[in-house]
This record gives C-alpha cells, sequence and structure tokens, in this order.
C-alpha cells in the first residue's frame, strides 16, 4: 500500500498544500489578529540567512544601517499626496495611549518614506552630505484584506532603503544597481531563484514613486510574485519634505531619491518556487542547515561516529546539524527533515558502522546512495553546490517552458488563466488593455525591452508586457 501524502499534493490543491507545507515544515502559525503571523525558529532562521546574505550586498553598496520609530505622527501623512492615497486604505492607527485619547492620533508605519525625509531634511545640508544611504531592517503594518502567510501579512518584516542623491542620473542608476546587484544577484546566487527583472507600468508603481524596478517570480503553479521592488522616487518626497541642498555653485536644490524593498515575503516564495509535495527544498547556499547527520540506532558506537562526522563536515565548512535524538523513530526524523528541506541527510546505523560508510539522501535531486565516510567529506561541498545549481535550473525551466508569446488581448488572458505567462507587446495591450486584465484577475507584471534588458522608457517602441496571474 502507498503510504499517505504527508502534505495534501500540489496537484490536488496548490494553495492547500502551500499551507500545509507552511504548517508542518514549521515554518509559521497564524497570529492571534487576522493577517498577523508568528514566524517558528525554522523559519527565522531562513529569515537570519536572508538577512545576512542581503545586509552583506547592501554594505557592499556602501549604504548604512539605522533605524526609525514604529509610529509617525498622523499629520506626516497629508504631505505627499499620491502617497498617502495609496496607503490610506492599509493603516493602521493608534488613537490611545496611557490610557488617555492622544491629542494627534500616530500612524504605524506602512514604510517609512515621510518619518525618513523628516530626518533627512535636517541632516542634508550641503552637497557634500549627499549620497546619504540608509536602510533599516524592521516591521511595518500595512492592514491586508486577503492576508497569506509570508505571501501577504498585515504585518511583515523587511528591510527598506532610502537614499538621497544629488542628481536625477544618481539617484536613478542608483535604483537600478540595488535593483540588479542586490536584489536579483542574492535571488540568483543565493535563492537559486529564477526571478525577470523588469518595469512596473504607471498603474502598477509604487504610490509617490516615478518609476518602479520589480523583480518577478513564477511560482510552481505558473503565477507570479512580485518579490522585491526598487524605485525612484524623483523629487517627490523632497518637495513634501523640503529636503534640499546646497549645492557646489551656492544654489538651494532638491534631492533625488530612491527607496527599496524585499520581505519575508521572500520565504514564501522560497515554498512556492522550490517546494515539491514532499516539503521544502532549501538552497544550499541559504540552508542554516545544509546537512543533517542521522543517528538511525541509540547505540553508543552509532551516536560516537555521528558526532565525528559532525565535527568533520564543520571543520570543512558545511553548515551541520547532527540528530541524535533516537527516542524518535528514525521514519518520523527523516520525513521531517525531508519537510524542511535540509539539502542533504546522512544516515548512519550500526551496519553502515562495519562498512565504513554512511547512506547519503539528496533532497533536491531526490535519492539516496551508500558512501564511504571518507569520500563524502570530501565530496559535500562540491554535491551542495551541483544541487544549488540544479534548483535555479528547474525553475528557470519551469519559467521558460509555461511562458508564451502572444499577439492579442485574448490570447494573453488564455495563456494567465491557465497558468502561465504571457508576454505580448505593450503597444498591442496599451494602458486601456491593462485595465480590462482585472475583470479576468490578470495583471501586467512587468515590462521588458525587447532584449529582455529593463527599460529605461516604459513607452518605448518593442516593450513587452509580462501578463499573468499573481499572489
Ligand atoms: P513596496 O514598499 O510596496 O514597494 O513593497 C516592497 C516589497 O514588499 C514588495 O515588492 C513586495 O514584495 C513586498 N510586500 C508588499 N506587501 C507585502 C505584505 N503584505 N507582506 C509581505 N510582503 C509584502
Amino acid at each position: 500500500m502507498a503510504k499517505a501524502p504527508v502534505l495534501t499534493p500540489r496537484a490536488v490543491d496548490f494553495p492547500r498544500w502551500y499551507q500545509d507545507l507552511v504548517s508542518k515544515a514549521e515554518l509559521a502559525d497564524n497570529g492571534p489578529v487576522r493577517g498577523t503571523m508568528v514566524i517558528r525558529p525554522y523559519g527565522y532562521g531562513l529569515w537570519e540567512r536572508m538577512q545576512a546574505e542581503m545586509d552583506a550586498r547592501i554594505k557592499e553598496t556602501g549604504t548604512q544601517n539605522a533605524y526609525f520609530p514604529l509610529l509617525i505622527p498622523q499629520s506626516y501623512l497629508t504631505r505627499e499626496a499620491d502617497h498617502v492615497e495609496g496607503f490610506a486604505p492599509e493603516l493602521a492607527v493608534v488613537t490611545h495611549g496611557g490610557g488617555k485619547e492622544l491629542e494627534e492620533p500616530a500612524v504605524v508605519r506602512p514604510t517609512s518614506e515621510m518619518i525618513i525625509n523628516d530626518y533627512f531634511s535636517k541632516w542634508v545640508q550641503s552637497y557634500r552630505d549627499l549620497p546619504l544611504l540608509i536602510n533599516q531592517w524592521a516591521n511595518v503594518v500595512r492592514w491586508e484584506l486577503r492576508p497569506r502567510l509570508f505571501l501577504r501579512t498585515s504585518e511583515f518584516l523587511w528591510q527598506e532603503g532610502h537614499t538621497a542623491h544629488a542628481t536625477y542620473e544618481d539617484a536613478r542608476d542608483f535604483a537600478a544597481h540595488i535593483h540588479r546587484q542586490v536584489y536579483e544577484d542574492f535571488m540568483l546566487n543565493v535563492l537559486a531563484m529564477d526571478v525577470v527583472p523588469g518595469r512596473k507600468t504607471v498603474k502598477e508603481r509604487f504610490a509617490g514613486a516615478v518609476n518602479t524596478l520589480t523583480l518577478e517570480g513564477m511560482m510552481g503553479d505558473g503565477k507570479a510574485l512580485q518579490m522585491a521592488t526598487s524605485h525612484e522616487l524623483g523629487q517627490n518626497f523632497a518637495k513634501a519634505f523640503n529636503t534640499s541642498y546646497l549645492s557646489k555653485d551656492g544654489t538651494q536644490e532638491l534631492v533625488w531619491q530612491t527607496s527599496w524593498g524585499s520581505t519575508t515575503r521572500m520565504i514564501g516564495a522560497l515554498v512556492m518556487m522550490h517546494g515539491d509535495d514532499d516539503g521544502l527544498r532549501v538552497p544550499p547556499r541559504l540552508a542554516q542547515i545544509q546537512a543533517v547527520v542521522l543517528a538511525i540506532k541509540g547505540d553508543e558506537a552509532v551516536l560516537a561516529k555521528v558526532r565525528e562526522l559532525g565535527d568533520r563536515l564543520k571543520a570543512a565548512g558545511v553548515r551541520v546539524q547532527v540528530d541524535d535524538r533516537t527516542d524518535v523513530p528514525f521514519g518520523r526524523r527523516a520525513v521531517d527533515w525531508e519537510l524542511k528541506g535540509v539539502p542533504v541527510r546522512i544516515e548512519i546505523g550500526p551496519r553502515d558502522l562495519e562498512n565504513g560508510t554512511a547512506m547519503l539522501a539528496r533532497r533536491i535531486p531526490g535519492g539516496k546512495e551508500p558512501m564511504p565516510l571518507d569520500t563524502l567529506v570530501d565530496l559535500l561541498p562540491g554535491i551542495l553546490e551541483e544541487d544549488q545549481a540544479l534548483l535555479l535550473r528547474q525553475s528557470r525551466e519551469r519559467r521558460e517552458s509555461r511562458t508564451t508569446d502572444v499577439s492579442t488581448f485574448d490570447e494573453a488572458v488564455e495563456a494567465a488563466v491557465a497558468g502561465g505567462w504571457a508576454r505580448i507587446p505593450w503597444a498591442t495591450l496599451g494602458v486601456a488593455g491593462e485595465a480590462a486584465l482585472a475583470e479576468h484577475s490578470v495583471t501586467v507584471r512587468c515590462l521588458v525591452a525587447e532584449d529582455g534588458s529593463v527599460p529605461d522608457d516604459g513607452d518605448a517602441p518593442g516593450n513587452v508586457a509580462i501578463v499573468a496571474r499573481a499572489y
């Protein structure tokens, strides 16, 4: 008899599979207030690794971390009209504190452009203060109506970068640099995720931005997910907060700005892009546990061998965990590590000891084979790199095989509704076509240039719109 599946199979019910996985792999639980989430240690460990990899890339650009308050005065919200209008429906407002009604209500930040500009306007005096490059790791609150763990929660964790520059060109180039050299590089090389870099249409761009750059990923069911965004803010916030500087020529000029964010949504993307019917598959470069060494039985010799192998792998630079919980049945532990997507399991029992081998189970390509212990230690770093590359290849193949070039609105809708992406000339779709997509719950994910690059001009002839259903 076939064993009962641990998770609802993806082909049966993809959203249900996602929920099952998030819960059974112990990534997160729903919080008590609708839309909030409790991130469990294994899920938080993924976030910490994401933070470490992203933070290093962000600092590489010369950006420094700082921290701004969670609560912002409600009066800020009258300053930048588009921004305020865009965020108004999602705001949480604090009206009482210390048992009293507040004179001025405070808003829980949905993003920090406003408060950061208030301080930038004090910190920036002359051209010598520019560029000013600040990032913060924080939580934000957006009252989401259709929450889903990690993908869309009312409170989420993120990094938000905010920069001020002397010229339009400098700001534009910086937003593009973050888009490709920080976000795309991290997604390709750490998350092993195929992503498409593009430009948002005017309809889809960030409230208050003059240009939004995005990375779109295709999930396992063919839907799209916006993975991270980098915005050119032009001088919109500079005007609203009078963020200006004394130029070399002695004139007072407004700064040009960018902002950019990536969130705990990336954990949801990891599940939906790399997960399978047995659970998560974590890319080795991201994994906080790259290899788990399991004692099959609790006898002393096995336990000693397992611990020794753990030490040797650690010395070889592998992030390793020893699982010697032999009071839990071995089968259950194996299924659990499989669910959590740890790239390799190394299983050792009494018989392996006699043979000087261990059983190597690879989560990413699947399969199990015995291997001499010395060989295993030597080969493991290379195996992990192979598996990293395989995940990226698989996600790219999925996107390529489920993307169709089309030439009419109807064909675009059909491809998106069928669970794929359509590429349609933007000149054919146009603003009216884009608006009509909404009836079919389909959106333009991004615009790309004919040669696949990110267009400098959204309306350049030859731009292609990528059209899909999205999370
Ligand atoms: P934004 O500041 O609106 O550009 O958002 C930055 C990034 O946050 C987006 O690119 C999304 O990937 C992500 N994001 C937006 N809303 C949520 C949410 N409710 N939960 C998790 N991530 C989100």
